[in-house]
């Protein structure tokens, strides 16, 4: 979460520190700031709100050509002026430092104490501002060597930019468990915590690692280890499209990048499908059959999104591969001690690959001597570089909060590792080619659905009418229904709850009015029938039904009625039918929150990328 940018070079910091900030706004979007080392000293713009609010209040004369910005996401402090980053460690006028941070200072209490016991008056409620007087504070002689001091103090997770006037030709940088980049030009340098702050100026890029210190001026860059011994790090240039980063002609980048979903369903195919043997070709997982088969158990791990496509995933695996599967919030996992066995894969889900909790999850497999694999969508991202091999997601740059082509994707990576878990045990070559036919079907039935958006933005209107909503389903279907409540909570902020349909007579069914519409999941599959009595059960206390099912379901005497709505999507083999389930569900939940006039992109209190725990 947050955003980081800075710029050194011979142009005017301020205003590529604006545009950069504008690209990284989906990361954290209650405050922003800049500073730049002006001739008089630093010089510092923050305010709470948009980085548009901070741009629009800019004073003209804000000139230098070195400077750092920040797009914040609160942990400690309300979203306020003074909480906004830049931190310096004094007032306007007298400061040398400035820190932008994004992540937590764990042992940020017991700092402030002991600063402000050696007379330092703090103005914020960050956890960020005592870095910036830990830095002030320092005796080293150098720049790297005062934040190096300044970091062995701290416990906890960060990536920090930094600008003194004493040494104005360069930005220190440093990451700890929140990402960080240098990015190269031509006689001018970059740092950000996401391409995209950067993209349009460069994609020569050096990503930190965690315990890294970079020293940036305007004609080059040095990495170190906190220890100041050099880890010579080199530049590479990422292949991507800076047009990617665009919304173009979208009112969002959600709504571009649901559009977005045939053509990254076939990226994620691509070159991945073997006919002849009816099986996956997936070299990044660094197994060979022998130990593929030695798999006895797949354990999921991802948040949010992540962790519900995730139960889709494990499913996936139970039937192609007959290898028990199960999926956990990443968040919780790490924190019950897990036990590690030497058998299970693990499987590690994000879209960033920056996600704080699925990183320390993954952390704790390796430490246990575990095999982690990363479902991952940014390429030299934290979990990808963590694991011990993996599934690039090729989905593109995602934008948008909330997730629809990387999760797509997401369930794709998870359909291609069942296929291969499967083929090495006893799912047949029949079999193998019948998904591997159903897979090369999926982009184009995508399509489909999406060409009925007309149509569902019509019922998302009214399904945002009420305050609560279900999402319900039974097996594929539960996970399908959890996703498309998350969804809808997210950016409409109605409540929807989901539910196993065989659940709601256990308890739930006592909410069911004319004012709660379900919204059931219905495949024709084993459970139709099963299905259907449900749904009768919901109509008989008058609640308004949305079935998201196929064509051949029969819905018997519900068909017809005014408060049962019906929407119909495409047939493909019953494993992989639920991602074509969960595509209308992300137009539901698009057309009510547009419906109800709120931003889809930055929806309230949350941010892209969740880099604190
Ligand atoms: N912990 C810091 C704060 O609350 C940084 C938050 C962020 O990552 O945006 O200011």
């Amino acid at each position: 979460m947050c955003g980081i940018v800075g710029y050194v070079g011979a142009q005017q910091a301020a205003p590529i520190l604006v545009e950069g900030l504008t690209r990284l706004e989906h990361r954290g979007y209650d405050s922003a700031g800049v500073a730049v080392l002006a001739s008089g000293g630093i010089r510092v713009a923050k305010r709470a709100g948009r980085v548009r609010d901070l741009a629009e209040g800019l004073p003209k004369r804000f000139a230098g050509k070195v400077g750092i910005g920040h797009t914040r996401w609160a942990t400690h402090g309300a979203a306020n002026d003074v909480n906004a980053h830049p931190h310096t460690d004094a007032p306007a006028g007298q400061a040398r430092v400035a820190v932008v941070h994004n992540g937590i200072i764990d042992n940020a209490a017991a700092l402030r104490h002991r600063l402000t016991e050696q007379g330092v008056e703090l103005v914020s409620d960050t956890d960020t501002e005592v870095l910036a007087h830990l830095i002030a504070l320092s005796g080293a002689d150098t720049l790297e060597g005062k934040v190096s001091e300044a970091l062995a103090a701290i416990e906890g997770t960060y990536g920090i930019a930094v600008v003194h006037v004493d040494f104005p030709d360069r930005i220190v940088a440093a990451r700890n468990g929140s990402p960080l980049i240098v990015g190269v030009g031509e006689r001018e340098m970059f740092v950000a915590s996401d391409l995209a702050a950067i993209v349009r100026h460069t994609t020569t890029v050096a990503l930190l690692d965690d315990g890294e210190i970079a020293s940036v001026t305007a004609t080059g860059f040095t990495t170190y280890r906190q220890d100041l011994t050099s880890t010579a790090k080199t530049a590479t240039v990422l292949d991507v499209d800076p047009a990617a980063y665009d919304a173009g002609e979208h009112e969002s980048f959600m709504s571009k990048e649901m559009h977005e979903q045939p053509a990254a369903a076939e990226r994620a195919l691509r070159g991945r499908l073997d006919e002849r043997f009816g099986t996956a070709h997936l070299g990044g997982l660094n197994m060979d059959a022998r130990e593929t088969r030695a798999i006895r158990r797949v354990k999921i791990l991802g948040c949010g999104s992540a962790y519900y496509v995730g139960q889709m995933g494990a499913g996936l695996v139970e039937e192609l591969a007959r290898i028990p599967a199960d999926a956990e919030a990443a968040s919780e996992f790490r924190y019950r001690n897990p036990i590690i066995e030497p058998d299970t894969l693990y499987v590690a889900v994000s879209q960033s690959g920056e996600t704080i909790d699925t990183l320390l999850a993954v952390q704790e497999i390796r430490r246990k001597g575990g095999r982690v694999v990363g479902l991952v969508n940014v390429v030299g991202s934290a979990i990808a570089r963590e694991c011990d091999g993996g599934i690039y997601l090729h989905a593109g740059p995602e934008v948008a909060v909330a997730s629809t082509k990387a999760l797509t994707n997401m369930f794709l990576g998870f359909a291609l590792l069942a296929l291969q878990l499967g083929r090495v045990r006893d799912l047949s070559i029949a079999d193998g080619r019948r998904l591997i036919d159903g897979l090369n079907r999926l982009p184009a039935q995508i399509e489909e659905v999406l060409a009925q958006e007309g149509a569902l933005a019509g019922l998302a209107e009214r399904l945002a009418e009420a305050e609560s909503l279900f999402f319900v389903g039974r097996v594929r279907g539960f996970p399908v229904a959890r996703e498309g409540a998350q969804k809808f909570k997210e950016i409409s902020y109605r409540h929807a709850e989901a539910y196993q349909t065989s659940e709601l007579k256990h308890g739930p069914l006592a909410l069911i009015s004319e004012a709660v519409p379900t919204v059931a999941i219905v495949p024709a599959d084993e459970l139709t029938d099963r299905n259907v009595a449900a749904l009768h059960e919901i109509a008989a206390r008058r609640g308004p039904l949305v079935v998201v099912t196929h064509a051949d379901v029969d819905l018997g005497d519900l068909e017809g009625r005014p408060d049962v709505e019906r929407v119909v999507v495409p047939r493909n083999e019953r494993e992989l039918d639920p991602i074509l389930l969960t595509v209308p569900l992300q137009l539901l939940a698009y057309h009510a929150a547009l419906h109800l006039g709120h931003d889809i992109d930055k929806p309230r209190n949350l941010a892209k990328s969740v880099t604190v725990e």
